[in-house]
């Protein structure tokens, strides 16, 4: 699939926009419309439900964006938070160094007379048999020896620019939540192991940025740091180890229990001389992205390298005391650490198909309830009768109370089931002329709506008065369609 389809499908229903359009844009910024919003809320609350409110090892914190510049200088980010650049000396574009080998190349070949060619990352040219050496981009430029650039946005604090005023806009979450560690122990008095999630922006000022919201240089992240007891052993294992893998377990099956699609998925251990030099083992999740396998999720066993780096640089204790073996002890950390744009990108690519439907296109997110923006359709079948249209708006007003719903009567019904089959709303309700009645022909209403679900189109005849109990057992209590499906008469048509 093109990553281009989800660009359009997100610019034209309102998911993702790009930032400042008006203005020529801005690059690798984007701004979450209408339904990209509630999308992106949906993902950042089940991470937040399943990895602080149902766990009792876990607790959560949300720590300021801006930190004492020393901080950034203990955690190592001002002297290694920084990516090898290349210049090209004629187009001015800028390259990460050390990606340049996997990316296409432009080149104008001397055997078929200067002949312009693009050629894969990597691959020698067919013809001349030459390696890339100039810009990939524009082919004519040679490019400057490799300059490290930290990637931290530097920024300054208070009505002087100078530099004893400056600070930076954190490149990860993670530093909050070490420099709290006595805090959250303190005031929570937890027992090892256990972990402080949170959520919030970072901001890189990456190289190389691109490929819609999977890299870009104000993002969200979606951190765990779990703090082991480094002297513990869990069946004859260090404690720290086990924990990674229970982490790299959990979080696997995590993306799987949302809907991605487990061969989607795949786990990359980094090679010993491309691990962070605190880190004991790390293992990235990565999905099948539409330009290649990249990462999702890192998830470091970081050891007890920013306590220590921490507690020295500040001069305060950052231990846990081990009652156990009466000595204190710097806690190891685990740290899954996701990215929450990212995830929405995966989410909404893997949720994507086309199907054919009575020689018709149909388009739709396969999203899981949890994560569709919008819950509940309520859809009049006659949009001249009013008492079809009260009857629907009365509903949705009652249902929206308690799940995100929707009502629309902008179209012909089949046309709306289209529109909310593309974004992803797992139920319509149809509300039509049996409903309601008809008083000039003396008829009764049977008071009964149509239920539709997405993924299968089944329909149900079910009792208005019943709409509240059947949606609080497919949204909320995770009963199976199936079941619900079985205790209604099924419309067809
Ligand atoms: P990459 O190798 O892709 O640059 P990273 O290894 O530097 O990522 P981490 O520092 O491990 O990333 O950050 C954890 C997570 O934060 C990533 O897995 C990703 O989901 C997210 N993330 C990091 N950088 C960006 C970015 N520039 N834009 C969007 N998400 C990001």
């Amino acid at each position: 699939m093109n990553l281009d389809v989800i660009v359009s499908l997100c610019k034209r229903r309102g998911f993702i926009f790009q930032s400042s359009e008006i203005y020529g844009g801005i690059a690798s910024c984007w701004d979450y419309g209408p339904l990209g919003v509630e999308l992106k809320n949906n993902v950042k609350r089940v991470w937040w439900r399943d990895n602080v409110y149902l766990r009792p090892d876990m607790v959560g914190l949300d720590a300021a964006i801006l930190m004492h510049p020393r901080v950034w200088k203990a955690s190592g980010h001002l002297d290694h938070f920084t990516d090898p650049m290349v210049d090209c000396k004629a187009c001015r574009r800028r390259f990460r160094a050390d990606q340049l080998d996997a990316t296409p190349w432009i080149h104008y070949c001397p055997a078929t007379k200067g002949n312009k060619f693009e050629i894969p990352g990597g691959e020698p040219c067919k013809h001349c048999g030459a390696r890339r050496t100039l810009c990939p981009a524009c082919g004519k430029g040679e490019l400057t020896p490799p300059r490290q650039f930290n990637l931290m946005f530097k920024t300054f604090m208070g009505p002087v620019e100078e530099d004893a005023a400056v600070t930076y806009l954190r490149p990860e979450t993670a530093q909050g939540i070490f420099v709290n560690f006595d805090n959250v122990l303190q005031a929570t008095r937890l027992k090892l192991p256990f972990g402080v999630a949170q959520i919030g922006k970072s901001f890189r000022n990456e190289i190389t940025p691109g490929n819609f919201i999977f890299r870009t240089h104000e993002f969200e992240q979606m951190e765990i740091e779990y703090f082991v007891n480094p002297s513990d052993v869990i069946d004859g294992r260090p404690a720290d180890e086990v924990w990674h893998e229970r982490w790299i377990k959990e979080r696997l099956a995590w993306y799987e229990r949302y809907g991605i699609r487990r061969e989607h998925l795949r786990l990359r251990e980094h090679e010993k001389d491309e691990l962070a030099h605190y880190a004991k083992r790390t293992a990235d999740i990565e999905y099948e992205f539409p330009m290649g396998w990249s990462e999702l999720e890192g998830i470091a066993n970081r050891t007890d390298f920013d306590l220590k780096q921490h507690s020295k640089a500040s001069g305060k204790s950052l231990t846990y005391f081990d009652e156990e073996r009466k000595t204190h002890v710097v806690p190891y950390v685990i740290e899954p650490s996701a990215g929450a744009d990212r995830s929405v990108l995966a989410f909404l690519v893997d949720a994507y198909r086309e199907e054919e439907v009575r020689g018709e296109k149909r388009v739709l997110l396969r999203l899981h309830a949890d994560l569709a923006p919008v819950k509940i359709a309520v859809l009049p079948l006659l949009k001249k009768r009013d008492a079809i249209v009260a009857t629907a708006r009365e509903i949705q007003r009652r249902l929206a109370r308690r799940w995100v719903s929707a009502y629309d009567d902008t179209a012909a019904i089949g046309r709306l089931y289209r529109r909310q089959d593309e974004v992803g709303t797992p139920y319509c309700v149809t509300v039509d002329v049996q409903t309601v009645g008809d008083t000039e022909r003396g008829e009764a209403g049977d008071g009964k709506v149509t239920i539709r679900e997405r993924d299968s189109m089944e329909q149900i005849r079910v009792p208005i008065t019943e709409l509240e109990t059947v949606f609080r057992e497919l949204l909320t209590d995770g009963v199976a369609w199936s079941a619900v499906r079985a205790r209604y008469p099924v419309v067809t048509g």
